[in-house]
């Protein structure tokens, strides 16, 4: 039996959450929210840590009491959320399949909106040599083993890769007893906030080794010691500069994949730089009617900014269910010198849109420029500029009238 909704958002982390309040609050009545875990939340119940909301509510919150604010809201709205119950397939017809211990459901969509969020690369990933003791964790696993369920993983601890979660989980850790060593990142800066920097790592005498990485995990049963390297600028380990530190414990903070296997399957086209779908400016992907928002979009360093994206794909999904007509997104936007990536990837330019982007290198007291050709539209001064932090930069729709194209680029 096929089950019909006007709406399926999978996940309900704060990006579908956002979504599902949005589009119940526009008028769609049918809403299901597809949760694999046991509870709404999604990453956010892991981040014991301050600092979300900030944008959006203007107050400090933890990640619990941001996600509270919105699965409370649901409730109130009665939003329905299936939890314990996971997304198997969609396919371009927007029939979506689940798996609970109820058993195996298709649903007919009338539209989809994707929020499954990220998950971790892993040792295999990146493909660490030595051998194969217990010790060696992923930072999310770790979090997910202190925060939620009381289990310390380990005394002495050597940390790779220096993105915000790296920098969290060493303060963590810290605060639990154990003894961080040193945060180790192969790049010649953080990718990490600089206010977690500060607070993570030197409020705790905690050692930073930028240009570096592990080149050995050393132990049987368990993790007896790792050893790091300088890398040059190939990002090759440096002969005769070896440490050996002698440590339990190796937790690996070195990047996040967005989830989006049932995209592929569905046939939806990804963004090899982003990794998540490519998309108009109404977040819509290559199938008309399936939408994304969020961390499988895109790695956000805020949430703020993930629900502000859960409710355009949402506003745009209930467009798309009333049958409200909207451009045609003709006109591709591309990343130029000292961008990363730019989304969304093509866009009609009939209305107001905030463009996210992320730059390549860290650098100073440069504007980023969007052009048509050789006709600059707009430029914006920035006093520093770093990947870590996603830009957000919005052009009106008077500044994108009769655009043919759109290059987004720093100028030196
Ligand atoms: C350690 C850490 C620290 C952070 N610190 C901050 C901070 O200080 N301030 C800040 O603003 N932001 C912070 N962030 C970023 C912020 O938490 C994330 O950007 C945000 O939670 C992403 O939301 P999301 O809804 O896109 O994804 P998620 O929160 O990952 O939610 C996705 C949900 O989808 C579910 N799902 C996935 N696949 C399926 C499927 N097939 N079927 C059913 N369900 C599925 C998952 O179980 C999950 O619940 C931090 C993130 C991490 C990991």
């Amino acid at each position: 039996m096929i089950i019909n909704k006007d709406l399926v958002i999978v996940g309900a982390g704060p990006a579908g959450l956002a979504a599902a309040i949005e589009a119940k609050e526009n008028g769609i009545e049918d809403i299901l929210v597809v949760e694999r875990e046991p509870v709404a939340g999604g990453i956010l119940n892991q981040c014991i840590h301050d600092g979300f909301g900030i944008v959006k509510f203007n107050e400090a919150l933890t990640g619990p009491e941001y996600a509270r604010k919105y699965i409370d809201e649901a409730e109130r709205l009665q939003i329905e959320i299936a939890t314990n119950t996971m997304v198997q397939d969609i396919s371009s017809n927007r029939e979506v399949t689940t798996i609970s211990p109820e058993g195996i459901r298709t649903y007919k969509a009338g539209a989809i909106i994707l929020a499954m969020g990220c998950r971790e690369r892993t040792r295999g990933a990146i493909c660490i040599p030595g051998t194969r003791p217990a010790g060696v964790f992923t930072a999310g696993v770790a979090q997910n083993l202190v925060n939620i369920r009381n289990i310390m993983v380990g005394k002495k601890i050597v940390i790779l890769g220096s993105g915000d979660i790296g920098l969290i989980m060493a303060r963590r850790l810290t605060l639990e007893g154990a003894e961080v060593l040193a945060v180790v990142e192969k790049l010649p800066y953080s990718s990490g906030l600089q206010r977690n920097i500060t607070q993570c790592l030197e409020d705790f005498g905690i050692p930073l080794l930028l240009s570096h990485t592990v080149t050995n995990i050393e132990g049987h049963e368990r993790v007896k010691s790792v050893t790091v390297a300088k890398v040059n600028e190939k990002e090759d380990p440096v002969r005769g500069t070896s440490i050996k530190f002698d440590c339990d414990t190796l937790i690996l903070s070195v990047g996040l994949i967005p989830e989006n296997e049932v995209a592929l399957n569905a046939g939806i086209i990804l963004d090899n730089v982003t990794g998540g779908a490519s998309v108009d400016e109404n977040l819509q992907t290559s199938i008309p009617g399936i939408f994304a928002c969020g961390n499988v979009l895109q790695v956000h360093d805020l949430v703020d900014y993930v629900s502000a994206e859960g409710e355009l794909a949402a506003k745009s999904a209930v467009s798309y269910i009333k049958s409200i007509k909207t451009g045609e997104a003709e006109i591709t936007v591309k990343a130029g010198k000292g961008i990363r990536y730019v989304l969304p990837q093509t866009i009609s330019a009939d209305k107001d849109i905030t463009f996210s982007m992320r730059v390549t290198i860290p650098s100073k007291r440069k504007t980023i420029v969007f052009k048509d050709g050789e006709k600059q539209l707009k430029k914006k001064f920035f006093m520093a500029l770093n990947p870590a932090e996603m830009v957000r930069i919005e052009l009106k729709s008077h500044e994108l009238k009769d655009i043919r194209g759109l290059e987004v680029y720093i100028d030196e």
